[in-house]
């Protein structure tokens, strides 16, 4: 602990806002000499003080900002905050796309990579994220082409899986747990979604992209094992990599477990950060369900224990002077202001209400929430990591320049 930083920083903007609020944390009180400037390009805002200082990139052009000085509180203080007003052309533009390609019942920003119309654009191979095996090839057909059988292994066509599969989604989520005894309300949920003539079967050769997953033929998919619980896994490394989808007849691969390499490129295999998958994940939830708080279970744990999360501010970015160690962060970071705490229910107990989506996450996702929930600790002030008795995190989303 002797380690604190002299001066942190963090500057968070909400959507449609046009102030940035900026928070510096002192070690000690801050003086005449404490001084807060902007760059010459206006993208970087520095503080300083007693010879220590530290920069932040800001979201956009702050009002009159270039070189400016900006004015801190007289009065000697540990916790500076200031208020910014940014200008009003455009500020998001960098984050947002201008013509998002919609995706079904998304919301229209809560977009993922390797959508059906990204994927039927390009040729290469998806491989085990873990370890480099390869798992399914992507060979997209050409109109003249498309008599040729294709070989097995190779997806040719790829759809988004269609907009009422928004059931089927929760099922996926309440499914896919150790215990199978909440009949009731599975029964509810497998009604729902296949009374809207929503059932997909899985054919050879063709994708089925979802959010979080591919719903893909088994023999299109190499190097696969299925587990006795219907888990998919890494033939090579045994990382789980998906699950069976029985009423489907095929394999449902993670995203999040995949990593992509283009045929005709040098470069290493690309993924994106599990975290946003999450993300991505909880916003479709909250925006199908109308509900704000999610209980999250980790399917390879049985115990009643948790986490409950509170989808505060949905859409925000923020920079902060805290950049962990191997991060590839790149300020301003879009993310989701969430609340949490860890829960236990007692044997019986139902943390599911109306106003509480209880879900189930396979163990890799469920660490990576626990990683990202605990890491915020080090971006947020001090005295913005606790709201009335919850935990304050902020979860990264996918941004504009990720979306391919
Ligand atoms: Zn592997
Ligand atoms: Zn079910």
């Amino acid at each position: 602990m002797t380690s604190e930083p002299i001066v942190q920083l963090y500057a968070e903007h909400l959507l449609n806002i046009r102030t940035l609020t900026l928070t510096a944390s002192l070690s000690t009180e801050s003086t005449p000499l404490t001084k807060a400037k902007i760059s010459a390009d206006a993208t970087t805002l520095t503080l300083s003080h007693e010879e220590v200082s530290a920069t932040i990139h800001l979201p956009k052009a702050i009002e009159g900002g270039a070189n400016a000085v900006l004015e801190l509180p007289k009065q000697a203080t540990k916790d500076l905050q200031l208020r910014l007003m940014l200008e009003e052309h455009n500020h998001r533009s960098h984050l947002i796309k201008d013509s998002p390609a919609k995706n079904g019942a998304l919301q229209e920003d809560n977009w993922v990579p390797w959508s059906a119309p990204s994927l039927v654009r390009r040729r290469g191979k998806f491989s085990c994220r873990n370890c480099g095996t390869a798992v399914l090839n992507n060979s997209p057909s050409s109109g003249s082409v498309k008599s040729i059988a294709p070989p097995e292994d190779t997806i040719t066509l790829w759809k988004d899986l269609p907009n009422e599969n928004w059931a089927e989604m929760m099922d996926f989520w309440h499914c896919h747990k150790p215990d199978t005894e909440d009949g009731i309300h599975d029964e509810a949920v497998h009604t729902k979604g296949y009374a809207a003539g929503s059932k997909i079967q899985a054919i050879g050769g063709m994708g089925f992209v979802d959010i979080a997953y591919f719903l893909l033929a088994s023999d299109d998919c190499r190097s696969i094992k299925t587990k006795p619980d219907n888990t998919l896994h890494c033939k090579q490394c045994a990382a789980e990599v998906g699950m069976v989808d029985e009423r489907a007849d095929g394999y449902r691969v993670w995203k999040w477990a995949l990593s992509y390499m283009p045929f005709d490129t040098n470069l290493p295999p690309g993924n994106h950060a599990i975290v946003k998958w999450i993300s991505a994940l909880f916003l479709f939830t909250i925006e199908n369900q109308g509900v704000r708080k999610i209980a999250v279970h980790d399917t390879a744990n049985t115990s009643m224990s948790g986490l409950l999360l509170w989808i505060f501010t949905p859409d925000l970015t923020f920079s902060s002077s805290y950049q962990p160690p191997n991060s590839e962060r790149l300020d301003p970071t879009r993310a989701m202001k969430v609340f949490w705490q860890d829960f236990v229910t007692q044997t019986g107990e139902d943390v599911e209400s109306t106003s509480v989506e209880e879900v189930r996450i396979p163990s890799r996702l469920y660490v990576e929430l626990q990683g990202a929930l605990e890491e915020s600790k080090n971006i947020l002030p001090v005295k913005s990591q606790v709201f009335r008795g919850w935990n304050v995190a902020l979860l990264p989303r996918f941004q504009g320049n990720e979306i391919d």
